[in-house]
């Protein structure tokens, strides 16, 4: 499966696309799936999702789907279950410090980020932490519900957080508001380097 992963994240621009044309798909037919109703067609739609996202990107099923912010590199991979990574054990060679034969997923998912495109904003957002509720549920049927696709510019492959993050009723978005604004702003992120690097060159004179 390592090696899985490491193809999704050489591939994740088309992966990404993929995402969003089943988004598309998903959003058209929603109405009916509403109708038919969502508790209903879970089971079915976390067969599919074991059977693609599994196969794909070894998608550990959290139900809230981010990899459209992590270079199409699921974060449940990290035997720590960090959202917000890597964490300080690294190794020299990017393999994980808890399993040496695995590379760090958030070594992967810099790779998968940088594939994207952008200027790196995606993976700098802060992700909530995962809500234990959803463990084992469609990530896609969530999303829908939750209506959060149409805000995100991450499709099903990350709205999760981007929704949690941007929304007004969001009580994370309210505890942490400056931050927030610096970790989802890359325009803020640019001018918060451009005077570090400005005071560090006025220091040096
Ligand atoms: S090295 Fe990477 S994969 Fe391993 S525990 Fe740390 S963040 Fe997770």
């Amino acid at each position: 499966m390592h090696r899985m992963r490491a193809w999704s994240v050489r591939n994740a621009r088309w992966l990404k696309a993929l995402y969003s044309a089943v988004e598309i798909v998903l959003r058209a037919f929603n109405p009916l799936l509403r109708r038919i109703g969502h508790e209903r067609l879970d089971r079915p739609f976390v067969a599919v999702e074991k059977l693609t996202k599994g196969f794909l990107l070894d998608s550990k099923q959290c139900g809230q789907c981010i990899v459209g912010f992590t270079g199409m590199s699921c974060p449940m991979n990290c035997p720590k279950k960090i959202r917000n990574g890597p964490c300080g054990g690294v190794r020299g060679n990017g393999a994980c410090e808890v399993d040496p034969d695995m590379p760090c997923v958030w070594v992967l998912a810099w790779e998968g980020n940088k594939r994207l495109g952008g200027d790196g904003y995606p993976i700098q957002i802060l992700q909530p932490p995962v809500n234990h509720q959803t463990i084992g549920k469609s990530a896609w049927l969530h999303e829908l519900r939750r209506g959060g696709y149409r805000a995100s510019p991450q499709g099903l492959a990350g709205n999760e957080s981007y929704w949690h993050l941007r929304s007004p009723q969001s009580g994370f978005a309210r505890m942490y508001p400056a931050f927030i604004f610096q970790t989802t702003s890359s325009g803020a992120l640019r001018a918060q380097q451009t005077r570090k690097k400005k005071a560090s060159t006025s220091a040096s004179t």
